[in-house]
């Protein structure tokens, strides 16, 4: 790579395997590659997973009881002992100067060979004083090698394979070495990088892997968070905005009688939230392409009225508004909701004698008849139905519509992207009707900028007021389950009902209705025996669900054991005991999801966890949801408990996701990016102007990867 060429481009350094760096034979080259590290570019974002700042790490002597530290010592000797059952205890001595740690491991035979006598090794852990001894147990130990900078990276290292942070240390060494006179290509335009007083890209990509100072560190990874969001939100907003110039949208017309009387006519005011996001909601129905937004809120923020307003803006300007929902009991539901809300009103009719005519809402689904079935069918495509709630069925080729202008999906994760593209397409030939999607489990904001880039979100992050919050109690023993018991049975005694969720068993359905029968068959045995019981499911036939719902709702039976089918969108005002069995087996969101079952009548709820948690997240989520009623708070714990994981799930795997930026705690970046990925975009579209970012975008955003991004 002589100097004189042009500056190194990732494409470049892509291209330059690293068998051609000194030192990697077949040996560390196949435990490259199992770390999947193929390439230079593959080795240069193989980023530390830590740093030893040697000015502060501790000498043994220093340690007591408690303190969790960073120790550099050198191996005395080591040994392993057989405990019983097949386990094994290993324990190895380090020391410094004069002083000794003890590092035990259990069932980890392989560290006799790893850590032999003489060898100098870097451990982290929690020091404790065990007869007399300090002593970690299951330190992370890293094999230190000869290191001279103050500052030692340490990298995710594979013991099996063999491939140390040392080895990686030095190729990486090697690789700069070898890149450094070319320089690397920087594609970010000089001006944001003036804007956040960025770095270079080639100061960021040594100061990252051979900093001098912490500070230096720092700065590297600010540049190279920036640079990885960027492309991200380059990649989203760009789709975004090529979706958007490939469709024509409706250009409604807000104001209008229709939304007004419906406003006027509601028993309460808006909350600030609900007016904030209908009026975000406006903006989008004015413009001439399509509005695609997402509506967070929390259980009972108020979303249904929301939406309820911008099929009305549609309505009123002679469109029409579909409702859909993700089974049919809730289309059942918001149709019911949705009639009662809209009652009397009348949409203007120049060909009737008043003038206008009573507004039409009508619920499609599989379980309408049909002969009601095809006389709404016809009504749609005459343009005499004004608003359509139903499932999937609204999708469906057969269902065809005058004029559909305005689209509400609720819970979103239920529907894929294809549906929304179906839906998309029954507007005329001419306008895609707008689209707005609802989900009650809420993410926090730069992840949903993340996640659902190609969307623009609006947020309730306020419920109505007088709501008396629920009570969530943990009940971590045999007394307090008694005490669970006790309170379902006094809220029956009291009229109200309550729920019971069974175990969650993730390895098997029957297995988990299994469990759900047994605890039904327990609790009617004993805790519950003079109630009346009713279980619920995903076994039972459609219709055996229908007749345990319908005798729930009305109130002829007292307690409903069920899996987790009642996640979504039971709503019987009566009930107000949750009680979650294992709940410390359930996620965080799902335990929302299910405590929002409860509260929704007049009277004071209360959700029960019940559980002993194994291990300490587990005790967490329970503690969160103890703490916090509010959704967008405990999506940010869930966040912080699971890391990106959550939110990402499987698509964060690969050599293409963000490897150093942290939705978690690089939330400012992610909006930062947001905005100049907005600026360039929109500035230039096609990025004609900034080929480096093209050509960046295509290297690690391919199209598999956006599609990730965008799916739901
Ligand atoms: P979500 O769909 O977000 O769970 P809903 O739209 O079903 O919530 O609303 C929950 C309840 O709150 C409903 O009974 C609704 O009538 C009521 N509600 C909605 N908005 C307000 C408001 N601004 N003030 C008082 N009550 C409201
Ligand atoms: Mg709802």
């Amino acid at each position: 790579m002589p100097a004189g060429d042009p500056p190194l481009t990732l494409r470049d350094l892509e291209a330059i395997p690293v068998s051609r760096l000194r030192g990697v034979g077949e040996k560390k080259g196949a435990a490259l590659a199992s770390a999947e590290i193929a390439s230079v570019l593959d080795l240069l974002t193989h980023y530390p997973r830590r740093y030893l700042d040697r000015t502060r790490e501790a000498s043994i002597g220093e340690l007591g009881a408690g303190d969790e530290a960073t120790v550099f010592g050198e191996v005395h000797r080591s040994s392993t002992r057989q405990l019983n059952g097949r386990r094994t205890l290993t324990t190895v001595i380090i020391g410094d100067g004069g002083n000794q740690l003890t590092l035990t491991f259990f069932n980890q035979r392989w560290r006799e060979k790893q850590l032999t006598p003489g060898m100098t090794v870097i451990v982290h852990g929690t020091c404790e004083i065990y007869r007399g001894q300090r002593q970690m147990t299951g330190p992370v130990v890293d094999l230190a090698g000869d290191q001279t900078g103050r500052i030692v990276p340490v990298y995710p290292q594979s013991e099996k394979s063999g491939l140390l942070t040392r080895d990686i240390a030095a190729f990486v060494e090697e690789a700069l070495a070898r890149c450094l006179p070319r320089g690397f290509d920087d594609p970010l335009p000089a001006d944001v990088r003036k804007r956040f007083g960025f770095v270079a890209r080639a100061d960021a990509v040594c100061g990252i892997h051979q900093p001098e100072t912490l500070t230096d560190r720092d700065e590297a990874r600010r540049r190279l968070v920036f640079d990885e969001l960027l492309r991200v939100q380059l990649e989203l907003v760009r789709r975004k905005r090529r979706i958007e110039r490939a469709t024509a949208g409706i250009v409604h017309g807000t104001a209008g009688e229709l939304t007004e009387r419906f406003v006027e006519r509601l028993p309460f005011p808006l909350t600030n939230a609900q007016r904030r996001a209908i009026d975000e909601i406006n903006s989008d129905l004015v413009l001439g392409r399509p509005m695609h937004r997402l509506l967070q809120g929390d259980v009972g923020s108020g979303k249904t009225l929301v939406a309820v307003h911008t099929l009305l803006v549609a309505v009123q300007g002679g469109y029409q508004g579909a409702f859909m929902a993700p089974t049919e009991v809730l289309a059942e539901q918001h149709h019911a909701g949705v009639t009662a809300m809209l009652g009397d009103l009348s949409v203007p009719d120049p060909t009737t004698l008043m003038g206008d005519r009573p507004l039409r809402i009508e619920l499609l689904t599989n379980r309408v008849g049909v002969a009601e079935r095809r006389t709404i069918l016809a009504d749609l495509v005459k343009g005499k139905v004004d608003i359509v709630i139903g499932t999937h069925a609204l999708i469906q080729d057969k269902v065809e519509y005058a004029a559909l202008g305005a689209v509400v999906i609720d819970e979103q994760h239920r529907f894929g992207v294809e549906q929304r593209a179906a839906l998309r397409d029954k507007g005329d030939a001419i306008a895609a009707p707008d689209v707005l999607v609802m989900t009650a489990t809420p993410i926090p904001r730069t992840a949903a900028m993340t996640v659902y880039g190609d969307l623009d979100v609006s947020i309730l992050d306020e419920l109505p007021p007088g709501r008396t919050p629920i009570v969530t109690e943990w009940a971590r023993d045999d007394a307090g389950e008694q005490a669970v018991w006790s309170a379902v049975r006094a809220a029956v005694a009291d009229g109200r009902q309550a729920y019971v969720v069974c175990p969650l068993i993730d390895e098997s359905e029957s297995l988990e209705v299994r469990s759900a029968e047994d605890t039904y068959r327990a609790l009617q045995a004993t805790e519950l025996a003079d109630l009346r019981v009713g279980l619920l499911h995903g076994r039972v036939t459609s219709a055996e669900k229908d007749e345990v719902m319908g005798s729930f709702r009305q109130g002829e039976t007292d307690v409903l054991v069920a899996t987790t089918v009642i996640e979504v969108g039971v709503d019987v005002a009566n009930a107000t005991v949750m009680v979650i069995l294992d709940a410390d087996r359930f996620g965080i969101a799902q335990l929302h999801q299910l405590r929002g079952r409860v509260g929704r009548g007049e009277h004071a709820s209360r959700c029960f966890l019940v559980g002993d948690p194994t291990t300490t997240d587990g005790a967490a989520r329970l503690e969160a949801l103890v703490a916090s009623t509010d959704g967008f708070e405990l999506a940010e714990i869930d966040l912080e408990l699971r890391g990106e994981g959550t939110i990402m799930g499987d698509r964060q795997k690969g050599r293409n996701d963000l490897k150093l930026a942290s939705l978690r705690r690089d939330r400012e970046w992610v909006t930062a990016a947001r905005e100049i990925a907005i600026e360039i975009i929109d500035a230039d579209e096609e990025l004609d102007d900034h080929p480096g970012l093209a050509d960046e975008l295509d290297l690690l955003l391919g199209d598999d990867d956006a599609d990730y991004l965008l799916k739901d």
